[in-house]
């Protein structure tokens, strides 16, 4: 029932082609022990970008941590595939022989996470991603944000030099995010089923880390704080936390904003951000705060225990009629011949996966 506002943004039934429906969620996603999020490896400092504090009135620039797309939605999709495994509901590449999986150039083509998360093959087809993101910026500047510690390689001796005598050399010194740390994103879903859209918010709300992981880093909560539905996006992650920076300074009296925020006050000034984008253009409707709560019951009955499997294999069979073979019958389709265009997007595609294997 709670789904049904969002029916006329939401598709039928799988179709090959896009028809401009567009659902956006604004997720919160709060850092819950130390995290680390790094382009290269070990050592290079913490991604972050410079740009303008707020939007219409603190106009400085400041340094902002940045969590990557990659970064967010490569866990998420990893969540999702562990139930497609243990139900059986990956399938097998038709060249390579091997069970999709993420991290090669052999995508099945077939499974849910190919259909929703889109692919790009090695010789064959391309499947576009119909859940776009954009990378998260943090709120507050990244110098309040980051701790740094040494890691001192300590000898069995317990202490930093060896029976000979002689010092400890591995010295690390690491940065690291620090707890209570909030990035704010928008996820743009175009074009998805009902059971497509509980799909990927389970992903977004069951993954809990992030980052390089262990098990002492990496923990993040995500919240959905709005969901929306349209014919075009809505603003960027970017203009969110910009337009979300004036409207606490203002809040705060002008005082400046400081790491902890506090929680509940940070979401309130979210929900008076997202009220602005009622009327801009494109956006129709606002899912209200029973709205929403209801679509988030709904999405957490669907993963529950009692219910996962037979949901999980409902959805994959709704994209019976639309697998086929990848070489053959696509060859055929197109002549065998392909648009320059269409072989460099493909070749885009291809790299940003194998960069996406990298930085993990
Ligand atoms: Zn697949």
């Amino acid at each position: 029932m709670s789904i049904e506002t969002l029916k006329p943004f939401l598709a039928e039934t799988y179709e090959n082609f896009p028809k401009g429906r567009f659902i956006g969620l604004v997720v919160l996603r709060t850092t819950r022990s130390e995290t680390i999020f790094r382009t290269e490896g070990t050592g290079e400092p913490m991604c972050r970008e410079f740009v303008q504090a707020g939007i219409n009135n603190d106009k400085k620039i400041i340094e902002r941590l940045v969590m990557t797309k990659r970064k967010q939605v490569a866990p998420e999709r990893r969540y999702g595939r562990e139930f497609l495994r243990a139900y059986g509901l990956l399938y097998k590449n038709q060249k390579e022989e091997t069970l999709c999986s993420l991290n090669t150039n052999a995508p099945c083509e077939m499974c849910i996470d190919c259909f929703l998360y889109g692919f790009a093959a090695g010789g064959g087809g391309a499947q576009k991603s119909r859940i776009w993101t954009e990378d998260a910026f943090s709120l507050l500047p990244a110098h309040d944000l980051i701790g740094d510690r040494t890691i001192n390689a300590i000898f069995e001796n317990g202490t930093m030099r060896d029976e000979e005598g002689k010092a400890s050399t591995a010295l690390n010194t690491s940065e690291y995010i620090k707890p209570g740390v909030h990035f704010l994103d928008v996820v743009t879903l175009k074009d998805v089923t009902a059971d497509e859209f509980r799909y990927v918010l389970g992903n977004i709300l069951l993954t809990s880390r992030y980052g390089a992981v262990s098990s002492r880093v990496g923990r993040m909560e995500n919240q959905i704080l709005g969901v929306f539905g349209g014919t075009a996006e809505l603003p960027s992650s970017l203009e969110l936390v910009q337009t979300l920076h004036d409207s606490m300074t203002v809040t705060a009296n002008n005082q400046p904003l400081e790491h902890p925020l506090n929680n509940d006050l940070l979401i309130n000034e979210v929900g008076k951000v997202m009220d602005m984008w009622r009327s801009r253009r494109g956006i129709s409707v606002k899912l209200s705060d029973d709205e929403l709560k209801a679509v988030i019951e709904d999405v957490d009955e669907h993963w529950s225990e009692a219910q996962r499997e037979q949901f999980l294999k409902r959805l994959d069979e709704s994209y019976k009629d639309f697998r086929q073979a990848p070489d053959s019958e696509k060859a055929s389709a197109n002549n065998g011949k392909k648009s320059k265009r269409k072989k460099n997007q493909e070749q885009d595609q291809e790299q940003e996966a194998v960069s996406e294997e990298v930085e993990e």
